[in-house]
């Protein structure tokens, strides 16, 4: 009984020090940024329940999902923009060209070997939520001819320069 208090104890002393840590990120992002893009847990743990297994994977879900609840209403409070993204292909495409690069959960690094583009896969994954987000358009990279130009540098070719004329 006495051992069962102090685990409960401790398990509520650790929950509390997460919950506060959640609030300072939420609260960080939130007056940090005018709009925040979120991957769409519910769709996601869809997706991936099937293939998800494990306690601390369970955990780890559980926590993104409160800091996401504290995200938004943080967000909605502050005038802050929230927005949750089809999590689809954001981890598999890349963020430069928009080619499917396969990753397994162990690849940290995406690696583009259509258009040499090279980085972090977290950093690559949150390039497109804020593309899709921010619904910014992107050409799927078979409508492009194989000289290699990226989809990015289209992009701000158009809005730095009017369309070139032939003649
Ligand atoms: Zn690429």
């Amino acid at each position: 009984m006495k051992a069962k208090d102090n685990l409960e104890k401790a398990y509520d002393h650790i929950t509390n020090q997460k919950k506060d840590f959640l609030h300072k990120l939420s609260r960080w992002y939130v007056d940090a940024y005018a709009t925040i893009c979120v991957e769409d847990l519910n769709i996601k743990y869809l997706k991936e329940n099937g293939k998800s297994t494990g306690l601390r994977r369970s955990i780890h879900d559980a926590s993104w999902g409160r800091f996401l609840s504290f995200l938004s209403y943080k967000a909605e409070s502050a005038g802050t923009e929230f927005i949750r993204v089809d999590p689809r292909d954001t981890t598999q495409m890349c963020s430069n060209c928009g080619s499917i690069v396969k990753k397994t959960l162990s690849d940290r690094v995406h690696e583009c070997p259509y258009c040499g583009f090279i980085a972090d896969r977290d950093y690559n994954a949150a390039v497109n939520i804020h593309r899709v987000g921010m619904e910014q358009p992107f050409e799927p990279v078979e409508t492009i001819p194989l000289h290699h130009i990226s989809v990015m540098q289209v992009l701000s070719m158009k809005q730095e320069a009017p369309p070139l004329r032939a003649g």
